[in-house]
């Protein structure tokens, strides 16, 4: 499967359309967000629940369309941000 170079970095990010279902990495410095999230195709990427910058996202691994490997559908309008200070307690 060779489609490495057709895609270019930065065109994934917060408003525009899940061109295909699968899991993505999260790009959002401003802001500790999940490092990767599961997306299905013809949503929407997320926002930030904190701020109105767009997070970027980069396809991981896609999904075969007309199944379902995650075993539930993942609708997410926004990331939260991710709490370092309880992790980093003990
Ligand atoms: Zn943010």
């Amino acid at each position: 499967m060779g489609l490495q170079g057709t895609g270019k970095a930065g065109e994934l990010r917060t408003g525009c359309a899940v061109p295909e279902s699968g899991i993505y990495s999260v790009s959002h410095p401003q802001h500790h967000l999940p490092g990767e999230v599961t997306l299905l195709k013809d949503r929407f990427f997320p926002r930030c629940s904190r701020c109105a910058d767009p997070i970027y996202y980069t396809l991981e691994r896609s999904a075969p369309a007309g199944t379902s490997p995650f075993g539930f559908e993942v609708t997410l309008y926004e990331l939260p941000e991710l709490r370092e200070d309880e992790s980093l307690r003990g």
